[in-house]
């Protein structure tokens, strides 16, 4: 196939010129290697900071520091309603509606409470399809649920596996596996990305053919967030949750994040374990006894909003704000092609790239499985600047993130590669 890529610094750097995002990348602060910005790789497992983010910090301190408790009311954004701020950003993200959606706990936290309310096995519907080798966090969660209700995780988890030599699932083989499951199926539970391989799955297909077999259809989408457009709402996903330290840039351990989908979040009947702040929120402060669910996801909240945790979110959000996922995923399967041409032509090193080659298939991250060397490789990087990530036994992931990585990065990636001997 021909493409219109060249292996040259001013290449890239008049892609640069014609990128209507480059200038994103000056909102963040780049960890420094020889007095340069590192060539930055890893905003799949830890985003880069806001520049903003001191200053906001700073307010809150100010306002704790001014009004004590009546920061609740008094603060520049009171703390009272502090999480609230966030339902338009998420939404916008996710693709779903300001109620379907809340800031709360961290992912695998979430994981569980959604759980609660959605993997609810009876004797003849029991299963749980996830992919095999998932995040280890995703695996325990699932495993634990499944004892807490009696069952037993080796006949009751339906582990996804690539067929033969492959290193990814085909969409038909999960959804094979789906209607295969059938009746016995109570839920689909699997990353909207995979860590991985960082292939991305067919979220709508899946949503259907789960909902086909009468099971619910639930998300991580620890790496889909902020990386891919996603369409919860429409596609009828039950639940998702998600981390905001990867794409979404809000800091280690930030404030995680939950969809619930309106026809379960706005329904009284679903259960769901509570605490005050996911009460509605005029009754709230009554103290009464009974349970009343608050509109949508905020009633799956428990407690109140940890602001400083917050933060880093907030400025994060307020730069998603200033764009549409649609013109990040452009740069995106762009970046992510070119980095991909670009180490295609590194014949002296014997890797193979397992993400898939689709464009459509996969989110802003290559995973390259070595043969030999990998972390001799890997090391070379990391003197020269480059900061990716290193998965035992052989892989290294690079995620050139659309909001703040250039095609200069890439192309310097590629340069770094060349002169290893
Ligand atoms: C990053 C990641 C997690 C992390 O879970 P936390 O609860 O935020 O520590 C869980 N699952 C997947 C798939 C991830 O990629």
């Amino acid at each position: 196939m021909q493409h219109p890529f060249e292996a040259t610094l001013e290449y890239a750097s008049s892609q640069d010129d014609l990128d209507i995002l480059h200038s994103f990348r000056e909102r963040f602060h780049f960890p420094q290697h020889e007095g340069k910005d590192v060539y930055y790789f890893c905003g799949n497992s830890l985003g880069l900071q806001p520049k903003s983010a001191a200053y906001l910090f700073q307010k809150e301190l100010d306002d704790w520091a001014a009004h004590g408790v009546e920061g609740h009311f008094r603060a520049q954004s009171p703390w009272m309603y502090y999480h609230n701020q966030f339902s338009d950003s998420l939404a916008r993200i996710v693709g779903a509606k300001p109620s379907e959606v809340v800031a709360m706990n961290t992912l695998t936290v979430n994981l569980h409470l959604l759980l609660i309310s959605f993997y609810r096995p009876t004797q003849a519907r029991y299963k749980i399809i996830m992919e095999a080798g998932a995040f280890p966090s995703d695996q325990y969660a699932i495993e634990t649920q499944v004892k807490m209700h009696g069952f037993d995780p080796e006949t009751a988890i339906i582990e996804l596996s690539p067929k033969g030599n492959a290193h990814t699932l085909e969409d038909e083989d999960i959804l094979q596996a789906i209607r295969e499951a059938g009746d016995s199926l109570a839920c689909v539970l699997i990353g909207g990305v995979n860590y991985y391989t960082g292939q991305l799955y067919d979220m709508a297909s899946i949503t259907k053919v789960a909902h086909e077999v009468g099971a619910i259809c639930g998300f991580d989408l620890a790496h889909a967030m902020g990386n891919v457009p996603l369409q919860l709402h429409d596609w009828e996903v039950d639940f998702a949750c998600w981390c905001s330290y990867k794409y979404l840039n809000s800091g280690p351990g930030g404030v995680g994040g939950a969809f619930v989908h309106e026809k379960h979040g706005d329904n009284p009947e679903t259960l769901r374990l509570a605490g005050w702040w996911g009460n509605e929120e005029s009754t709230r402060f009554k103290m009464r006894k009974g349970f009343v669910p608050a509109k949508g996801a905020a009633s799956w909240q428990m407690s109140n909003a940890p602001v400083f945790n917050m933060v880093a979110h907030k400025a994060s959000l307020d730069i998603f704000d200033k764009l549409t996922m649609q013109k990040l995923r452009e740069k995106s399967l762009k970046l992510t092609a070119y980095l991909s041409f670009l180490v295609q032509q590194l014949d002296h090193l014997k890797f193979e790239i397992i993400t898939p080659s689709e464009p459509h298939r996969r989110g802003a991250q290559l995973s390259m499985l070595f043969a030999e060397r990998g972390r001799e490789v890997f090391d070379f990087l990391e003197e020269n600047g480059v900061i990716a990530d290193w998965r035992e036994p052989n892989v290294i992931r690079v995620a050139p993130v659309p909001m703040y990585n250039s095609y200069e990065d890439v192309y310097r990636f590629y340069e770094i590669l060349k002169n290893f001997q």
